[in-house]
């Protein structure tokens, strides 16, 4: 845990901005609610539990009961709505969080479902190397990839409400270690204005650190918002990667979201 008061005496800017991106026991976290609730003094953070999430956050009264749990701890209450494939939650039940973060973990290409899961896993260092980097470098599957990857986030964020694009260029692409390469310049501005158009901010994503410097130098240069996401699952770590991407892209504090949505839910 980082102690408090460090440099100069002053607050630490790293600790100013909220943590959006946050997992409880309530998905796959291993931490409780109530332990979640004890570190917002370590710095600001919400809950942003896995919509949906079997057996655990199957529907509507499985979200209002975890909003409820959570906010009498006095957290501030999102989900991970999984795009392209979570059910519609009732507007209601949207606008009763204070935010919603959306993001994809896997795509449905050509019939084919692509999960995101071992490159997520190598790109947050658990794995040593991504067994399948021939299948994802063959232009034609990459392409088509990109593809869905903007139809899906097209047509979703309007529709479901969505606050925060949280891990926004994580995928087998990302993967291949040269995301200016694997994403090209029109592809990613492509994506930045889907979420200017929806007005949703693009997430700066401790676990994965995706977006590269380049994609979010351009988010900043169309004037995105940016949000701040750990996507811990377990304890509550430094947020060491998020305050060198933040400073490697020049992003203006001013820009991030504080813990809650800056338009009505929708
Ligand atoms: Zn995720
Ligand atoms: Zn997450």
């Amino acid at each position: 845990m980082r102690q408090p008061g460090g440099s100069a005496g002053g607050t630490d800017p790293r600790l100013a901005l909220f943590d959006h991106h946050i997992h409880s026991e309530r998905s796959d976290g291993t931490v409780s609610l109530a332990v979640r609730a004890s570190t917002v003094s370590v710095r600001p953070h919400g809950v942003s539990d896995h919509f949906p999430w079997p057996g655990k956050m199957r529907d509507d009264d499985d979200v209002l009961r975890y909003l409820d749990d959570a906010a009498r701890l006095g957290l501030r209450v999102g989900l991970e709505y999984d795009l392209g494939v979570a059910p519609p939650l009732r507007a209601t039940t949207r606008a009763s969080l204070h935010y919603v973060i959306g993001a994809l973990h896997q795509l449905e290409v050509d019939g084919v479902r692509v999960p995101f899961d071992e490159a997520g896993a190598f790109l947050k260092g658990k794995l040593a190397s991504f067994s399948e980097r021939e299948r994802f470098s063959d232009g034609a599957l990459a392409r088509r990839i990109r593809e869905r990857m903007l139809e899906v986030v097209r047509a979703s964020l309007d529709r479901d409400g969505i606050d925060i694009l949280g891990h926004s260029t994580m995928s087998p692409l990302a993967a291949l270690g040269d995301p200016e390469r694997a994403y090209p310049p029109e592809w990613q501005e492509q994506l930045i204005h889907l979420c200017l158009a929806a007005d949703v901010a693009i997430e700066v994503n401790e676990a994965y650190g995706v977006p590269h410097r380049e994609f979010l130098e351009r988010a900043r240069r169309m004037g995105a918002r940016f949000s701040v996401g750990s996507d811990t699952h377990g304890k509550l770590a430094p947020l060491d990667k998020t305050t060198a991407m933040i400073a490697a892209a020049s992003l203006p504090h001013e820009r991030f979201l504080a813990g809650e949505r800056v338009h009505a839910a929708r």
